[in-house]
Formats: structure tokens, C-alpha cells, sequence
């Protein structure tokens, strides 16, 4: 358990800087730390001299062992260091991170690779940071980084072990993010150009600190969701809707609004969990009509959802079944069971992100209580996929029952519409009001 929270610690922070993706490794440069000049041993020895009291550590050697299910990287080194190896997606690879190291390693180093490493790079980052880029066949887990100290006339060894995992299992372990602390790492680095060095092209955001609201139009492409009897598809519906709501939303000014599509293509509901995370998003708001099939009784109204493990009712679990169908609509297969340890982390870093979601909730009910018709019982929550992020506050709103004659008029409707979208952006901006007034996660995504 113990070594699965540091693992997880180490691949928390990769997602928490997805700009090394595009950071160049610069060639490792050539050593700038002169040595001081040899002095005859009979004397007695001059003053430290401090800017050369500790040079840097030197990588003499790199060997790989092992095979396609577990891979060991191994770099001889003149004294023990501190490290941290965390590892990112798309593509697959594990960033270790060192104070400045001499790298003197033999001139094809890195070039071939082992198991499931393809190849390694390393190189100088900054003053002060070295990095090791280790290219991967396929995802992994880290399951041991350390460095040993030299011994019996070894070297000291920087030890780094890999274990090939499914996809799942990795994002996983990745999904649980900067809710855990992060190691100070390198202390006396950890500066503002450490910072910006690390965000890389996180600039945009940087200049742009508007909160992130991700607009997730259901279904689309080969996924139509519900079918109107008049033959109006839920997947047209929604997109227009979060269109609209777009539009009302940067019409305030206040926030960088995404979506998830744009058009009528099909998008895996991982992805959108996905893209909300990779934005950054401090909220995401999923847009869905329901319907009920002849005979499972007459229903109304729109209804928010929130995500938990246990349905509220047996109708959020029909719901959020019907829902989480449409990667299997298109063929893809999420059903990957995650292991124990990752769901009690994924757990623990969900409980204040749903206290968030909960609390966008209420507000959506309030505003749209007041704007469009409710159903009898507004709020609810239920295992929806695309509602997982466990650091994106997410809710998904069934605006209304394709099935009931009187709410699909609405939902076609150009003014029930604008009504309705006007009264979400005010529970936005009454959310995003609070979360700064009260330094909510809000806080933390900056
Ligand atoms: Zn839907």
C-alpha cells in the first residue's frame, strides 16, 4: 500500500506538467565545473575554495536488463543523488529527474533499447536539473526508483525498474494527480524559473488565468444517444444546447470555455474525462437529454447528476447504464477492472472534488428551478464514467425527457433553450463566485 502511494505520488506530478510532451532535452552540455588544480599532497591544504567545494555528480556508465514484462535501468555514478521518476502518456515514456549530473556515458548510450524500453535521452535542463527521458514500447508502471550508494567498490547506482501495465491500469494510477502533495524537488531549485521551465507551453494559460469550463455535448458520430419519436437524436440536441451555452458563458468574460466536440464525431467518454484533465478544467458540465421507453412510466423535467458509487435510485442506474453504453456502442472496451489499491486512492483524491461537483449541483437546481421545468426529484447521482476526473468538479445535466411530448417542445425551443442556458451560466457564476471567495480548489489549478 505504501509503495503504491508513492508511485502514485510520481505519476501524480507527471499530469500535473503534461509540457515536458513538447519540451526539447537539450544535448547534455559539456561539463562547466572546473575541478580544483592539484595540489602537492605535502602541503598543508588551502581553504575550500565554495563555488568548486561540490561539483557535480558524474554518470559514468547505463546498462538495461530484463524483458518485455520488466525492465531495469541501471547509471553508474561517482556519488549518490537524489532522484524522482514519474512516468506520462501518448507517447508512453518515464521522465527521472536529477539534480545536474556530468554525463559521461560511452557515446551510444541510450540508442538502443531493452524490453520495454525503445531508448533513452539525458541532458541538462537548467542550471542545477538534469533529466533522463526514457522512451517506452507501451505503458508502465514505476515500480522501484532509488539510488544506492556506492559499495564493496561499486559505483553508486541509480536503479530504475519498470513493469509493463494495460493502459487502464496506467491512467489510473495517473488519474490520481496533484491531490497528493507534491515531493519538494530539487529544494534549493524549486524557484519561479524552475516553475516556468517546468510548465513549458502551459504560457497560454499562464497569460489566460480565467478558469477552464469544459462544455461536454453527449454522444455524437456513430452514438446518436436517445431518439425522439418525432426522430430528433439527443447527440444534435446537446451539441446545440452546449453551443448556446458557450456562447452565453464567454459572453461573461470570466471563463476560457472548452467542449468536447464540436461536430457530430464520436468521442470515447475516457477522452472527455481526459480532455477536461488536460485543460486544467475547474468544472465540466456534461449536456444529455433522457428518454423513457413506452411503458417505464411518465417523467419530466431536467435532472443534474452527480457522480457516486451506489445510484441514488434505481432510475439514476438505469440512467448512468444507458449512458456509460456508448463506448461499447462504438466498439471500445473499457471494462478493465482497476485494481483495489487504485480505487481507494482514486477515493480519497475524489472525496473534496466531489464536494465541489455537489455544490455546482445545488446551485444548477436552484437557477433552473426558477428557468425550466425540474423533475419531481432534481438531483441525483449515479456511477457515470464521464463524470471521473477526480480533480475536475463535474456534473451532467438530463435537460429533459426526448420521450415526454411537452419537454421535447421545449427542448427545441429557442427560447426554453436560451432560458435554460442562461440559467446554468448563472449557477456557474455563482460557483465560481464562492470558490474564490472561499479558496476552494480553485485555488489549486493556478
Ligand atoms: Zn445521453
Amino acid at each position: 500500500m505504501a509503495h503504491a502511494i508513492v508511485v502514485a505520488i510520481a505519476l501524480g506530478f507527471a499530469l500535473v506538467v503534461p509540457a515536458y510532451s513538447q519540451m526539447p532535452l537539450p544535448m547534455p552540455d559539456p561539463p562547466a565545473t572546473e575541478f580544483p588544480p592539484a595540489i602537492p599532497a605535502i602541503e598543508a591544504p588551502p581553504p575550500p575554495d565554495p563555488s568548486a567545494v561540490d561539483p557535480p555528480p558524474i554518470a559514468t556508465d547505463a546498462r538495461l536488463a530484463g524483458d518485455d514484462q520488466q525492465t531495469r535501468l541501471v547509471i553508474d555514478l561517482s556519488r549518490k543523488i537524489d532522484m524522482r521518476a514519474f512516468a506520462l502518456a501518448d507517447p508512453y515514456r518515464v521522465v527521472i529527474e536529477l539534480p545536474q549530473v556530468d554525463f559521461q556515458l560511452p557515446p551510444s548510450a541510450g540508442e538502443r533499447g531493452r524490453g520495454i524500453i525503445k531508448a533513452f535521452r539525458y541532458g541538462l535542463v537548467m542550471a542545477g536539473q538534469s533529466r533522463i527521458v526514457v522512451d517506452l514500447t507501451g505503458p508502465v508502471r514505476v515500480k522501484k526508483a532509488f539510488v544506492l550508494d556506492s559499495a564493496d567498490g561499486q559505483p553508486a547506482r541509480m536503479v530504475l525498474d519498470l513493469v509493463a501495465v494495460d493502459r487502464e491500469t496506467f491512467l489510473r494510477a495517473a488519474a490520481i494527480d496533484n491531490h497528493l502533495p507534491r515531493p519538494p524537488y530539487p529544494p534549493a531549485q524549486a524557484d519561479e524559473g524552475r516553475e516556468r521551465a517546468a510548465h513549458g507551453d502551459r504560457e497560454e494559460q499562464r497569460a489566460d488565468p480565467r478558469p477552464v469550463v469544459v462544455l461536454d455535448p453527449g454522444h455524437g458520430g456513430i452514438d446518436p444517444g436517445t431518439r425522439a419519436p418525432g426522430g430528433e437524436l439527443e447527440k444534435d440536441l446537446v451539441l446545440e444546447f452546449a453551443s448556446m451555452l458557450r456562447t452565453k458563458l464567454e459572453a461573461t468574460g470570466k471563463y476560457r470555455v472548452m467542449m468536447t466536440r464540436t461536430d457530430d464525431t464520436f468521442v470515447e467518454l475516457s477522452e472527455r474525462v481526459r480532455f477536461a484533465r488536460q485543460q486544467r478544467a475547474q468544472l465540466l458540465i456534461s449536456i444529455h437529454c433522457d428518454a423513457l421507453a413506452k411503458g417505464e412510466g411518465e417523467a419530466e423535467g431536467a435532472t443534474v447528476y452527480t457522480l457516486s458509487d451506489k445510484a441514488s435510485d434505481a432510475e439514476a442506474q438505469r440512467l448512468a447504464d444507458a449512458e456509460n453504453r456508448a463506448d461499447i456502442i462504438a466498439g471500445v472496451d473499457l471494462a478493465a477492472e482497476p485494481d483495489e489499491i487504485a480505487d481507494i486512492l482514486i477515493d480519497l483524491a475524489q472525496r473534496e472534488t466531489r464536494a465541489f461537483s455537489a455544490q455546482f449541483a445545488r446551485n444548477v437546481v436552484k437557477e433552473m428551478r426558477a428557468a425550466a421545468r425540474l423533475h419531481k426529484r432534481p438531483q441525483k447521482s449515479a456511477g457515470f464514467r464521464v463524470l471521473k476526473a477526480p480533480d475536475v468538479p463535474s456534473v451532467l445535466i438530463e435537460l429533459g425527457y426526448v420521450s415526454n411530448p411537452r419537454d421535447l417542445k421545449y427542448l427545441i425551443s429557442e427560447s426554453w433553450r436560451s432560458r435554460a442556458g442562461d440559467a446554468i451560466a448563472h449557477a456557474v457564476n455563482s460557483y465560481f463566485a464562492t470558490r474564490v471567495a472561499g479558496r476552494g480548489a480553485g485555488a489549486r489549478a493556478q
